[in-house]
């Protein structure tokens, strides 16, 4: 049923005039110029030139959107219980179930778990049914998971969540610190302003993170601090600067408040200690406090590798300390910087999605509550903070929480503890999803399943990580009988007898929304948009991107003269007394430590090309090229230790679960520590959620997560055999059951299968290949390459190698499926290798599909630069993401940064 594709129904009318709308991945929040195809099933897809967040620019995924729109996988009719209800039905069950839980048990037994991905007037809907009408606090975000800490950061240091700086600042700045974020791969189109900024004015930048990455690469100094000591780092920095030159004395005596404190603090560990701590040496110390004290236009860049630690939130206090000491903040080209992962973490803070927020930057303090109470007409105000992420499943798993609805979002792959966030799912009486798909596996875990419009369906804003609230707009229709998300709420919200839900549209709820910044604020609170309360749907539909505050009286004191820009620029912050605060901040290890059972420490992130569970991502054959499967990155020295070779399966195990990943054996994970990226699930691989290894310690304040630092072992996998395969259709789950390992990826005909087994291979060759093999060879060693044919064209091969790892170039393979052979061809198939001139090797460019051997060729035949590759070869020439594998390729490092395990080359 879900396969099915109306199309006709889903995309009559579909309009192919050109739209602009805002890229829904990451929180850099580009503009997007979106022209449907006529089926609607595709959209040509430019980055736009009149937005200030991208002028024009888009990375790999953004310029990937419009292959994304088909409706394969796509959720198109609710169901419950499995079977397929009307949109009546269903959300009769999902009212009965809340209200009849909350009869029995109270407000705070159930819950609203929802996402950086859904758009303000989304969360401003389930934000205000949850804590005004239901009277509980119980709903939090998949944000928690990307910010929290920066939040908690700084409410302490400036009274309120408030980022200063704007975007701009990155190319006025004379020193950028990037701390613990992979920004060309993360936050790629802001990547490109840094470097187009380095080079025009010679930008110095350091980068503070434990691996080596596309990020160093760029880099001025890299300091490869140890995982978790960046307090000690930042608190060492902000003695150091207090007793310099670049100590601001003014600004501290007249601006601030608790210097004497922090410093104390800061100064507690020795200059040896700091070094023992953060595995860094006197002399870079040295050159990084001279770096920073040399540069009053410093900008410091912080993201996940701050935010997702168990003092997550010092740590971001530590950092802002440093900008508060130097009086650093509010002027151009400096001022401490938290770039969100998701693309509306920032507009959920600003309706109070979090469970500790209360709504449009207020708390639950007794005069925050009675307002929000009044201006909502609440019948059953909450009265305190809620469960944070990590505590609601919790909940869910013991029983307290009894129903709960996920919107847009797979906390089964997501949650640190992920295979206890599917054991209380499993458990939990009523679990409904709203979502794109119902093959997540969270989806699959659903009581009620609810379709949800997707990018191009939806309408409304976003606000990115410079504050820039931009209109996301909708090019196509719902397809099936996909809902708006503020629609599916609304209209519980009502059928559970509740009044101030009758919204006809997202412009009148953008409108309250922004009617509730304003009401009794007086500058009382930073977040004011209190001028877009009137305003018409015509305008909401034409509204131009605008940074927030946007108080109905721009010229008001209190934000400097300029409402749209960068906060504190006056020196005026939002605590009582409106002086920014210094915090005492000590230093603390990470909870949990490496052990003899668990000795290595493994840090999770993000790969280029992919953005969170795959869902979107993974549709798109040239994203899932870069790379296809599920890896470990160990340092060769590790590696050697534990008698592992590269390309390798292993089982990584940590207390709470495990994983079975590819080993990438490379120096760019230093020694003792591996790294895994977060996006496989269970829809793509057999064990690749790397989330079932993290642990429950978090954040005390904050409730973030330690995905950055968990104690595991890594051991061989050991399977009988390895195979390499593509086929035109998918291989059936049955058959992929029966493998020890599997990871899928789309590629431009069909599919490519990495597998192993521990049972018989030529069982599995003919599972997944049918009883119609054309051709097969097999070869000393217990090689085997097998094949079969649809007329003239390569419908499916698989090669297999007993007891080490396919050697085959799968660039090529992954190419040729659908390409006719002659009985020539077909010989060379089974030799697997690619007929001369045919081999490209892994995919370096995604947006040109070139691969490493190209560009290493290019090099070789006198290509010096990023620019002359792409003048060569076009890689690089695009969206830009792959510039900095091109610099390392022209560097020397032919380490691939692709997961190609073996090419054969
Ligand atoms: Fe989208 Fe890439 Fe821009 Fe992020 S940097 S918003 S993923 S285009």
């Amino acid at each position: 049923m879900r396969e099915s594709r109306e199309l006709s129904m889903a995309f009559e009318g579909a309009d192919t005039k050109e739209t602009a709308t805002t890229c829904p991945y990451c929180g850099v929040g580009c503009g997007v110029l979106a022209t449907p195809s006529a089926d609607g099933l595709s959209a040509k897809v430019e980055g736009d030139p009149s937005h200030p967040s991208n002028f024009g620019k888009l990375c790999s995924k953004g310029a990937a959107l419009g292959e994304t729109l088909d409706l394969s996988e796509r959720l198109l009719y609710p169901e419950v219980d499995g079977v397929r209800a009307s949109w009546g039905d269903a959300m009769s069950s999902v009212a009965r179930g809340f209200a009849e839980t909350i009869k029995a048990h109270g407000p705070d037994s159930v819950a609203l778990y929802v996402s950086g991905q859904i758009l303000t007037e989304d969360y401003y809907v389930a934000n205000k049914l949850m804590k005004g009408f239901i009277g509980a606090s119980n709903i939090d975000t998949n944000s928690r998971l990307c910010m929290a800490s920066s939040v908690v950061g700084h409410k302490r240091a400036f009274g309120t969540d408030t980022v200063p700086g704007c975007y701009e600042d990155l190319e006025l700045a004379d020193l950028i610190v990037m701390v613990g974020s992979n920004f060309a791969w993360c936050h790629p189109v802001l990547q490109q302003r840094v470097l187009a900024a380095k080079q025009a004015r010679h930008t110095k930048i350091v980068v503070i993170d434990p691996r080596q990455t596309a990020t160093t690469q760029a880099a001025d100094l890299h300091l490869a601090i140890k995982p978790g000591a960046d307090v000690a780092l930042f608190n060492w920095l902000f003695w150091k600067l207090a007793q310099s030159k670049a100590f601001d004395a003014s600004f501290v005596g007249e601006h601030t408040d608790g210097l004497s404190d922090a410093l104390v603090t800061a100064s507690s560990v020795s200059e040896s200690d700091v070094e023992a701590l953060t595995g860094l040496s006197a002399s870079e110390l040295d050159q990084f406090f001279r770096l920073v004290a040399a540069h009053e236009r410093t900008v410091t860049v912080y993201s996940q590798g701050v935010n997702q630690s168990s003092s997550g939130s010092d740590k971001v206090n530590a950092i802002i300390n440093t900008h508060l000491v130097t009086g650093r903040i509010g002027k151009p080209g400096m001022g401490p910087f938290s770039i969100t992962g998701q693309p509306n973490a920032m507009g959920g803070r600003e309706v109070g999605g979090l469970a500790n927020q209360l709504a449009a930057h207020m708390d639950h303090k007794p005069d925050d509550l009675d307002r929000v109470a009044r201006f909502w007409h609440a019948p059953r105000m909450t009265t305190g903070v809620g469960l944070k992420a990590i505590d609601m499943f919790d909940a869910v798993h013991d029983g307290r929480i009894k129903a709960i609805w996920i919107m847009a979002t797979n906390p089964v792959v997501s949650m640190p503890q992920a295979d206890k966030v599917r054991e209380a799912l499993e458990t939990c009486p009523l679990v409904v999803v709203s979502d794109v798909t119902g093959q997540s596996d969270t989806a699959k875990l659903a009581t009620v399943l609810l379709p949800a419009t997707g990018w191009g369906e939806k309408s409304g804003t976003v606000t990115n990580s410079e504050r820039r609230i931009s209109r996301q707009r909708s090019f196509l229709k719902p397809p099936g009988e996909a809902r708006h998300d503020w629609q599916a709420i609304c209209d519980l919200a009502r059928r559970m007898g509740y009044s101030g839900f009758d919204f006809e549209s997202p412009a009148e709820i953008y409108r309250e929304h922004a009617a509730l910044s304003a009401f009794e604020n007086d500058d009382s609170r930073d977040f004011d948009i209190g001028a877009d309360a009137d305003i018409d749907d015509d305008a909401y539909d034409a509204m131009a991107p605008f940074q927030w505050p946007k108080p109905a009286d721009r010229a008001r004191p209190g934000l400097g003269g300029r409402a749209d820009h960068r906060f504190f620029a006056d020196g005026q912050f939002y605590t009582p007394n409106r002086r920014a605060q210094f915090l005492a901040a000590p230093f603390k290890p990470a909870k949990v430590q490496p052990t003899e059972a668990f000795p290595l420490i493994l840090n999770t992130g993000r790969v280029r090309d992919h953005w969170h569970t795959m869902t979107r991502t993974g549709k798109t054959p040239r994203l899932s090229l870069h790379f296809a499967e599920p890896f470990l990155e160990m340092h060769p020295a590790d590696a050697d230790h534990l008698a592992l070779a590269h390309a390798e399966l292993v089982d990584v195990a940590s207390p709470q679960g495990s994983a079975t990943l590819r080993l990438l054996v490379t120096d760019r994970a230093a020694r003792g520590q591996v790294f895994a990226p977060m996006h496989w699930t269970a829809r793509f691989s057999s064990n690749g959620r790397v989330d079932a290894l993290v642990g429950s310690a978090h954040d005390p304040l904050s409730g973030q997560q330690e995905s950055k630092f968990t104690p595991v072992s890594v051991t061989a996998h050991k399977p009988a055999w390895y195979g390499f395969g593509v086929f035109q259709n998918e291989p059936p789950a049955e058959i992929l059951e029966t493998l020890s390992y599997w990871s899928l990826a789309r590629c431009a005909a069909g599919w490519r299968l990495e597998c192993a087994g521990r049972g018989s291979a030529s069982a599995a060759e003919r599972g997944l290949l049918g009883r119609d093999i054309d051709v097969s060879l097999s070869l000393p060693g217990g090689h085997c390459r097998s094949a079969s044919f649809d007329g003239q064209n390569l419908h499916a091969a698989l090669a297999i190698s007993a007891g080490q790892p396919v050697e085959i170039d799968r660039a090529w393979l992954s190419g040729a499926l659908g390409a006719p052979f002659d009985d020539a061809a077909r010989l060379t198939l089974l030799a697997g290798r690619a007929a001369e001139g045919m081999a490209t090797g892994p995919v370096i460019c995604s947006c040109h599909g070139i691969g490493r051997r190209v560009i290493i060729a290019a090099i070789a035949d006198g290509a010096g630069s990023v620019e002359a590759v792409g003048a060569a070869t076009c890689a690089g020439t695009n969206c830009g993401s792959c510039k900095p594998e091109i610099a390392g390729l022209l560097a020397g490092e032919m380490d691939p940064a692709v997961a190609e395990p073996i090419a054969a080359e």
